[in-house]
C-alpha cells in the first residue's frame, strides 16, 4: 500500500531523513521506533505532504504521491494524527469530529458526516456520552480517541499515528493500544505506528522499523525486534549486562 524507496529530506542544510525505504502492506500494523529527534514525527509529516522530500519516491498504491498538497492526500486516504493530538479544546467532541470531515464531504452534506461520526460513535462509546462536552474538558485518553476519531471521519485507508501514548498514564496507554489493534482487526485498518514506547508498539504491531539519526538501521517482524539484543537494551529499557552478571 505504501512504500517509501530512498528518501532523503533536509531542514534547510540539516540531513534529517536519510535514504529512508520501507513498506506498508494492506492490513498491517507497521511500528517506526526511535529514540527522541530520531526523525519519526519527519516521516510521518513528509508522507502527509507537509514536508516535501529532495529525493526519492513516496508511492501509495502505486502513484507517486511526493510532490502532492497536503488535502490531496487526505483525499487520496491518508490521514495523520499528530503528536500532542492537537484537538480544537474549545469546541465539542462532536464539532471536532465533524472538522475531520471536511476534506472529505463538503459541509453541506451533513446527513453523511453524521452517519459517519455515528460510526465513530460505535467504536468509542465514551466520546458518544460527551459529544456535546468541550473537547479540552476530556481526559488524556479520552482526547486521544477523540484524535484517533476525527481522522477516521475521512475513511482513510492508511491510518499515521504518532506517539499516541504521550503523556498517558501506562494503563491508559495500554487501552489506547488496544483500540488500535481493534481498528485493524474489525475494519481491516492498515497503520504506521510512530512510538517512543516500543514495548506497547511491538506487542500490537506486525512488523517495525528502527529510525536511528534519520536512518533505518533495523527492521523485521516484532518478535525478530523484540528478541533483538540492541532492541531490548536501547528501546525495552533491559540492562543485559547486568542480567548476565547476575
Ligand atoms: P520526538 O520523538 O522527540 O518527537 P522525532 O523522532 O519525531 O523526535 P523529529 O521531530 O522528526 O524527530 O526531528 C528530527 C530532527 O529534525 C531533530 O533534530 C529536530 O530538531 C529536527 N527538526 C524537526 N523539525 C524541524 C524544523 N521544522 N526545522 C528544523 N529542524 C527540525
Amino acid at each position: 500500500m505504501l512504500t517509501l524507496k530512498n528518501l532523503d529530506v533536509y531542514y534547510g542544510k540539516l540531513y534529517t531523513l536519510k535514504k529512508v525505504s520501507l513498506h506498508v502492506k494492506k492490513g498491517e500494523i507497521v511500528t517506526l521506533i526511535g529514540s527522541n529527534g530520531a526523525g519519526k514525527t519527519t516521516l510521518l509529516n513528509t508522507i502527509s505532504g507537509l514536508i516535501k522530500p529532495s529525493s526519492g519516491s513516496l508511492l501509495f498504491d502505486g502513484v507517486e504521491i511526493s510532490r502532492e498538497t497536503p488535502e490531496n492526500i487526505v483525499k487520496i486516504g491518508i490521514s495523520q494524527v499528530p503528536e500532542g493530538r492537537l484537538i480544537f479544546s474549545t469546541l465539542t467532541v462532536e464539532e471536532n469530529l465533524f472538522l475531520g470531515a471536511y476534506v472529505r464531504y463538503s459541509f453541506n452534506r451533513k446527513k453523511e458526516v453524521i452517519e459517519e461520526a455515528e460510526r465513530i460513535y460505535s467504536l468509542f462509546p465514551k466520546l458518544k456520552d460527551r459529544r456535546k462536552q468541550l473537547a479540552g474538558t476530556l481526559s488524556g485518553g479520552e482526547q486521544q480517541m477523540l484524535a484517533i476519531g476525527r481522522a477516521l471521519m475521512s475513511k482513510p485507508k492508511l491510518l499515521l499515528l504518532d506517539e499516541p501514548s504521550m503523556g498517558l498514564a501506562p494503563n491508559i496507554a495500554k487501552e489506547v493500544f488496544q483500540y488500535i489493534l481493534e481498528l485493524k482487526k474489525l475494519y481491516g485498518l492498515t497503520v504506521l505506528l510512530v512510538e517512543q514506547n516500543a514495548k506497547n508498539a511491538l506487542k500490537i504491531a506486525d512488523r517495525g522499523y528502527v529510525l536511528e539519526t534519520g536512518r533505518v538501521i533495523l527492521e523485521g517482524s516484532s518478535e525478530t525486534l523484540i528478541q533483538n539484543r540492541d532492541v531490548q537494551r536501547a528501546y525495552l529499557g533491559r540492562d543485559l549486562d547486568a542480567e548476565e552478571r547476575i
